[in-house]
């Protein structure tokens, strides 16, 4: 029997070739880049992402602090502290590690940020650009899958590609790029009738809901690419949206772990280069 398994999308390998071309950029600036990330609280995972984002962004020259607020901080303070951020002439980028402890409002900091220092792209403005196909900065996980997909060689253009989850952060501003890059594009949800039949039409397969194994190999058309974007826990153990058996039909899958949430990681730093050439661009 010939081995059928999908070809595993390495986040790895796309995370450090981005990674190489970003030290190339950083290393042609007059001075390095700076991030700053702002986390409230101190859930465990938040912590865990900025570390990695921050390590990432030293290996490369990018100057990374975080200022980290206690977990009881008011709107009030919070708002204050972002705007201190942003208003640093010396910062490029800036990001608010989400979720944010339930008892504060995201939305009116996530417009607090300057859109041309929001590295994670969440502002209205910068949502506002990318469907209006203006420059701009765009949201990491969608762009990190637009990187995977060029990368490995799999063709949009002409393609379809169907997007299960329709958040502002990952679904929508993905619907746009995929848009952008000349797919035909459908956003299914958790109303969506026979998802099965939907996600089986599709070429490639974004699943961004955070349902362990809600894709399964039955609904997946036979050599489609499948980009695992959902994340839980299972025992202990983080899983993906996509099923085991899925494995088994598709063409290509990013693995969970080790696929899609390093590539985000890449793209929050690479942002932070495309601001901050920008801005001393700008400053000439
Ligand atoms: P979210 O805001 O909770 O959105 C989840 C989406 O899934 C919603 O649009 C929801 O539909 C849809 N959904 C829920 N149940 C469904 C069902 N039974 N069938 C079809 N659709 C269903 O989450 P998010 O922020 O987009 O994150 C999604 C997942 O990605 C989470 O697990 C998160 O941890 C993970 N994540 C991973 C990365 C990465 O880099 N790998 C980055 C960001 C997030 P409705 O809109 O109808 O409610």
């Amino acid at each position: 029997m010939p081995d059928m398994r999908a070809t595993s999308l390495d986040g790895r390998a796309v995370a450090d070739a981005i990674a190489e071309r970003v030290s190339a950029r950083v290393a042609a600036l007059p001075r390095p880049p700076k991030l700053v990330f702002v986390r409230v609280g101190e859930d465990p995972a938040s912590a865990s992402y900025v570390r990695s984002k921050q390590r990432l962004a030293r290996r490369v020259g990018v100057e990374a602090e975080t200022l980290v607020l206690p977990e009881e901080t008011d709107q009030a303070t919070l708002m204050a502290s972002v705007v201190a951020v942003v208003e640093d002439e010396g910062v490029d980028g800036v990001l608010v590690q989400l979720p944010l402890p339930a008892h504060l409002d995201e939305a009116p900091v996530l417009e607090a940020i300057d859109p041309d220092k929001d590295v994670d792209g969440f502002h209205a403005v910068n949502v506002g650009r990318l469907w209006s196909g203006l420059p701009g900065l765009v949201p990491c996980t969608p762009l990190g899958l637009e990187a995977i997909c060029d990368h490995y060689g799999i063709t949009l253009q002409g393609q379809r590609v169907v997007i299960v989850g329709r958040s502002n952060l990952v679904g929508k501003p993905a619907a746009a790029l995929f848009l952008r890059r000349h797919a035909t594009v459908t956003l299914a949800h958790s109303r969506t009738r026979d998802l099965g039949d939907v996600v089986r039409e599709a070429d490639v397969v974004v699943a961004a809901v955070g349902r362990a194994g809600i894709v399964q190999g039955a609904m997946v058309k036979p050599g489609a690419a499948v980009l695992d974007v959902g994340m839980s826990r299972v025992d202990g153990k983080i899983v993906g949206d996509v099923a085991p058996d899925v494995w088994d039909v598709a063409g290509a899958v990013t693995p969970m772990p080790g696929g899609t949430g390093l590539v985000t990681v890449a793209m929050v730093v690479q942002n932070t280069v495309s601001a901050a050439e920008r801005r001393i661009a700008a400053a000439r």
